[in-house]
């Protein structure tokens, strides 16, 4: 896969603002006259668009080259020639955005890409849940306290007071801010040291020593050392060996600030907010604004489907959102829960592929499994999340269709907020380190259990 760059040489080639004439063109703002759900209620609607003038002036966070570079890989798993793992917090948040957080989460996501990546015998191409994520979609417009919900950091603190909760658009500015700083930082970083394979390796052996299921990873991980040492014996020395290429995904719910950080280039728009951006389950309404809006952009798309989902809406989804049928341009992200995946997710497959729709298929096996615990706390169990992997896995079997990825919450800190797994993290212990802005998240070991496991679905 040869690497395209643009030619920045140009001055015609660099990224711009939409003028009016290429706002219309594009048709970048007919999302506005389209009923959209979530809508954050924010009171003074003229802050907000002094808020997005103010964006559509700064340097955006990627670059349109790096966009296309990530469709370009998307096609190959798209025809099954490569495999994707995204993953990240549910919600990012200014606090947490810290240099420990932020790279305890990239060594984890690294971690299970090796691991994938000798399962699958395929390259395995990363995506972050991270440098944008931001903005939540929620059930209900009061939490459990009676407060105005938490609608993520873009929006509004999760600090339980009603001043706090109030919506206020100049927190747009500050993740753009957080978002500009950790994409430096994860460009500085990964080309500087942290994805080597070397040492991404040796923290999987770490893992495999430590965790309570060692024992059931231990074959796995001696295939991978002795690949590993195998290649270096035949002295193999190739930069993807020490460096990789992690590209920023995040939900595409603030359509203010993504639409802010559009610019046109080279006669398309793109998103340049992050590379990939996916639309959730609760505002995948096919006449909506977020679906119009990601219909307008060159980017790499997702889209959540749930269990409510029908194989005509999904047809007529991809066609919405994929009108050339580029491969690498859409992925359908499947969360039907561990109990629907088998039953739900097989006519939605046969008819996609009837149409002949370019997707990538790719399952979130978090979302349809949450539930509260006896304790009270928001969780997944981690039994579940591996049976709706295992399901899509099958699916796809029977359907002749290429299992392209897997879309996870995830944080490299040893938190409990999922149960279960080897360390058998139980109810009444969730209290311990239940950290999330949001939903439950796989913790490190946690997260490698599961790669460790998919390797194993993969090599059969
Ligand atoms: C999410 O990915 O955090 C999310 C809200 O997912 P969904 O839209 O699938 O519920
Ligand atoms: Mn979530």
């Amino acid at each position: 896969m040869n690497r395209q760059w643009h030619d920045l040489r140009n001055p015609g080639l660099v990224p711009v603002v939409a003028d009016a004439e290429e706002a219309e063109r594009y048709q970048l703002d007919a999302w506005r006259n389209l009923p959209r759900e979530q809508v954050p209620p924010w009171d003074d609607y003229a802050e907000v668009e002094d808020v997005a003038g103010v964006l559509a002036g700064v340097p955006p966070i990627v670059a349109p080259y790096e966009v296309d570079h990530l469709r370009e890989l998307l096609a190959e798993v798209c025809e099954g020639r490569a495999f994707l793992m995204q993953g990240g917090d549910c919600a990012e948040t200014f606090i947490d955005n810290t240099e420990h957080h932020v790279l305890a989460n990239m060594r984890t996501l690294l971690q299970m890409a090796v691991v994938l990546t000798y399962g699958a015998s395929l390259p395995v191409v990363k995506v972050g849940r991270v440098a944008g994520q931001y903005s939540k979609p929620r059930s209900a417009a009061l939490d459990s306290l009676g407060l105005p919900v938490y609608r993520g950091d873009m929006f509004n603190s999760l600090e339980a007071t009603e001043e706090a909760r109030v919506c206020d658009p100049q927190r747009m500015i500050r993740a753009y801010a957080n978002s500009a700083a950790t994409m430096n930082m994860l460009r500085a970083y990964l080309r500087g040291g942290l994805a080597d394979l070397m040492a991404v390796h040796d923290w999987n052996k770490d893992f495999v020593r430590t965790s309570p299921a060692g024992e059931r990873y231990e074959a796995i991980g001696r295939e991978i050392d002795r690949a590993v040492r195998f290649m270096a014996a035949c002295g193999v020395e190739d930069e993807n060996l020490h460096t990789a290429e992690v590209f920023a995904s995040h939900e595409m719910l603030a359509i203010e600030y993504d639409r802010a950080l559009t610019r046109i280039f080279n006669g398309k728009a793109y998103a340049l907010s992050g590379h990939m951006l996916w639309n959730g389950e609760r505002t995948r309404q096919i006449g909506g604004a977020h679906i119009d809006f990601l219909s307008r952009v060159a980017n790499p798309v997702g889209c959540k489907i749930g269990p409510g989902a029908t194989p005509e809406g999904v047809v007529e989804m991809c066609q919405k959102l994929n009108p050339d049928n580029i491969p690498g341009k859409l992925v359908i992200i499947t969360r039907m829960g561990h109990k629907n995946v088998r039953t739900v997710l097989p006519p939605i497959v046969e008819k996609v592929q009837a149409a002949g729709c370019k997707v990538v298929w790719q399952c979130d096996p978090m979302h349809g499994n949450t539930y509260e615990s006896a304790s009270g706390y928001k969780t997944r169990a981690f039994d579940q999340v591996v049976d709706e992997v295992l399901g899509f896995f099958e699916v796809h079997r029977q359907t002749g269709t290429h299992p392209g990825g897997i879309h996870i919450e995830l944080t490299g800190e040893d938190v409990t907020e999922c149960v279960g797994g080897a360390q058998e993290i139980r109810d009444d212990q969730l209290s311990d380190r239940y950290e999330t802005a949001c939903d439950p998240r796989l913790n490190t070991q946690q997260s490698l259990e599961l790669a460790f496991l998919v390797a194993e679905m993969l090599r059969h």
